[in-house]
């Protein structure tokens, strides 16, 4: 039961994030204004915002003036069902704990801030700070009330979130500032809603080890057939985003297999 209540719930906040990266681009209120297509600026009515369906049933086209919709629409709202399961069926600590829930909830709802960010960057090259702030204050609210709450080591748990974000963070502020803009500044900040969901520094470490894998492998095939140069702008926050998502899910699990190596 559960398992379908966040399937419904990831599609239909999906389309909410694909809703919500295109007002922000076109810089439009997107409490008040209504969806309306990027081609023909039809208003959409409720039957064309059926997340997956309609995009299925008008076979990726816009009902109104039949120019092709973007595969992104279905895509985001797939994935972010796919990430609302995913969290709760490998979540790493039992449900028992009241606790547990705060963080559940807060990092779902800031798993929604997060793809939005990655298809935001992806699309131009950009972390906007309107998208980051409210991300991170509700990841940092959920850890607020986690350690105030539930940590039983109030100040260890405090000192390691501060290792966290300065890991997460401080990383790219230093490559940031030392490097000529190698790196966006929207990667800093975003170090700052990584490191609050990690908690701990060598989560945020392990984060940073994933990322720049992903990142590599995505742009070798374009290094080598020599299509891109290392001076191709890629965007990095969705490899950060990706990353994060497999340590908060896999990362007791990953550096129990290390220390097994190690012994
Ligand atoms: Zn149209």
């Amino acid at each position: 039961m559960i398992i379908f209540v966040l399937a419904v719930l990831g599609l239909c906040l999906g389309s909410f994030v694909n809703a919500l990266v295109w007002r922000i681009h076109k810089n439009k209120d997107w409490v008040k204004s209504r969806s309306q297509c990027v081609h023909c600026g039809h208003e959409l009515s409720a039957k064309d915002l059926i997340p997956i369906f309609s995009w299925l049933m008008l076979k990726g086209r816009c009902r109104y003036c039949q120019k092709p919709i973007s595969k992104q629409y279905p895509l985001v709202e797939l994935i972010m069902a796919t990430v609302f399961i995913l969290s709760y069926l490998l979540w790493p600590t039992s449900f028992n704990e009241p606790g547990q829930w705060i963080l559940f909830v807060s990092w779902l709802a800031a798993s929604v801030g997060l793809l939005a960010l990655a298809v935001y960057d992806w699309r131009w090259l950009l972390l906007p700070n309107k998208l980051v702030y409210p991300t991170f204050l509700v990841a940092a609210a959920g850890r607020v009330v986690y350690i105030a709450g539930y940590e039983p080591d109030k100040w260890l748990a405090l000192l390691n979130l501060l290792g966290a974000v300065a890991v997460a963070s401080g990383i790219f502020f230093l490559i940031y500032s030392l490097s000529d803009k190698y790196i966006g500044g929207g990667d800093v900040s975003l170090g700052l809603v990584t490191g609050t969901l990690l908690a701990i520094p060598i989560n945020s470490l392990l984060m940073i080890f994933f990322a720049s894998i992903l990142g590599l492998l995505f742009a070798l095939p374009g290094l080598v057939s020599k299509n891109k140069k290392l001076t191709t702008k890629i965007p990095y926050g969705p490899f950060l985003i990706a990353a994060t998502f497999i340590v908060l899910l896999f990362g007791q699990g990953i550096t129990d297999w290390y220390e097994q190596l190690l012994t």
